[in-house]
């Protein structure tokens, strides 16, 4: 049997136009980069053989340098109240991410990750716990979405960057693979449904403006309060309240869109009317929806408020304010706790090896 040679392109990374170049350096034709390029994005295919549209040598010739796919399933979880369907992944350095797929009435979104942990260190977050191993490249960030799809034998409605890590800190790979996953030659998935969701990375979310991105922005807002803030989310001293929310302002008037705010709700920390009265007043002036998440941790410190306070602080905000959408998210805190599979397992595994089974 021909065993590969040196196998060190990943072609779910590169862009038609780096495919382009690839097949060039081979001596090959340019429209070749565009065949593979439709192959394994548009079709998906998942093997080099597979690509009907080249010649059995030239087939031949890029598999002994190049994979598709990379990832290893190491375990999935399946929700038993709604099909949520948590997806641990080992990638080809050995390092694990986790992606979801979240079910709502007709809405199939699937929930990406962009770093390999997270360097912001929020309290809550399993992420968090992590710190920050390495960024996702865009073949990464792809291959989540294409095994998924796979793998569950459904079409995400939306996409969503609510995984693990912050996707405004890795933003080229993030928008690389978002521009691949929308072209109509690639996933052909609207760019409107695709959305990065930040903890208020205000450099990222003015980059986002300056360029009109087309894609839609959630903010992980949480607590209104600095001082609480900075508590729970440490990356509120670097970027404090004010400032993100003025760049959100300008944010909303440069690119005309509508953003989305996400609250996880905490018990004692978050969940009071003057934490309500607030969240209106911040917001109140802005074109948004706002999402309400009880809070989802093992943490004894960050646990989710009763179902009854739950429901009357979204219902508190729905009933009183004008401009915003509320949407209190069931089956989220589910999700929302990405990082948390990873967690278990690599806290099992270190349980083995202490003990030695
Ligand atoms: N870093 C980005 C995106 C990934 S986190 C961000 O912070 O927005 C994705 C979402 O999961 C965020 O809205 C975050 O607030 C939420 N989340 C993290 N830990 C959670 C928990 N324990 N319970 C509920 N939601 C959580
Ligand atoms: Fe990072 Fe987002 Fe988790 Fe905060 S909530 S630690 S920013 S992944």
């Amino acid at each position: 049997m021909q065993t590969k040679q040196l196998v060190n392109h990943y072609l779910l990374n590169y862009s038609k136009l780096e495919l382009q170049e690839f097949v060039q350096l081979m001596g090959l034709e340019k429209f070749r980069g565009d065949q593979i390029y439709k192959g394994i994005f548009n079709q998906a295919l998942e093997d080099i053989d597979q690509l009907s549209t080249l010649s059995k040598k030239i087939r031949n010739q890029i598999s002994d340098i190049s994979e598709i796919r990379q990832f290893q399933l190491v375990k999935t979880t399946k929700s038993e109240k709604d099909d949520t369907t948590k997806f641990l992944w080992e990638l080809a350095d050995g390092k694990k991410i986790e992606s979801v797929i979240i079910y709502e009435g007709k809405r199939v979104t699937f929930c990406i990750s962009s770093q390999v942990g997270c360097a912001l260190d929020c309290k809550f977050c399993a992420t968090g716990k992590m710190g920050f191993l390495r960024n996702l490249n865009s073949g990464e960030i792809i291959e989540q979405v294409l095994t998924m799809k796979n793998l569950a034998k459904n079409k995400p409605t939306n996409i969503v960057f609510m995984g693990m890590g912050e996707p405004l800190l890795n933003l080229k790979n993030v928008l690389k693979a978002s521009d691949i996953v929308s072209d109509p030659d690639g996933l052909a998935f609207s760019k409107n449904k695709i959305t990065l969701s930040t903890s208020g990375v205000i450099p990222g979310i003015n980059k986002l403006a300056e360029m009109k991105s087309p894609y839609s922005l959630a903010i992980s807002l949480n607590s209104v309060f600095e001082d609480k803030r900075q508590q729970i989310m440490p990356i509120s001293i670097q970027y404090p309240i004010n400032d993100l929310m003025d760049t959100i302002q300008k944010y909303v008037k440069t690119t005309k869109k509508k953003v989305t705010f996400e609250y996880i709700l905490i018990k004692n920390i978050n969940d009071s009317k003057e934490d309500a009265d607030e969240l209106l007043k911040l917001t109140h002036r802005l074109p948004c929806k706002i999402n309400i998440i009880p809070c989802n941790s093992d943490d004894p410190e960050y646990q989710p408020p009763s179902e009854k306070k739950v429901k009357w602080f979204s219902d508190y905000i729905y009933d009183n304010n004008k401009t915003s959408t509320v949407r209190l998210r069931k089956g989220w805190e589910i999700q929302a706790a990405c990082g948390q599979l990873y967690y278990k397992h690599e806290n099992a595994i270190g349980k083995k090896l202490v003990s030695g089974n």
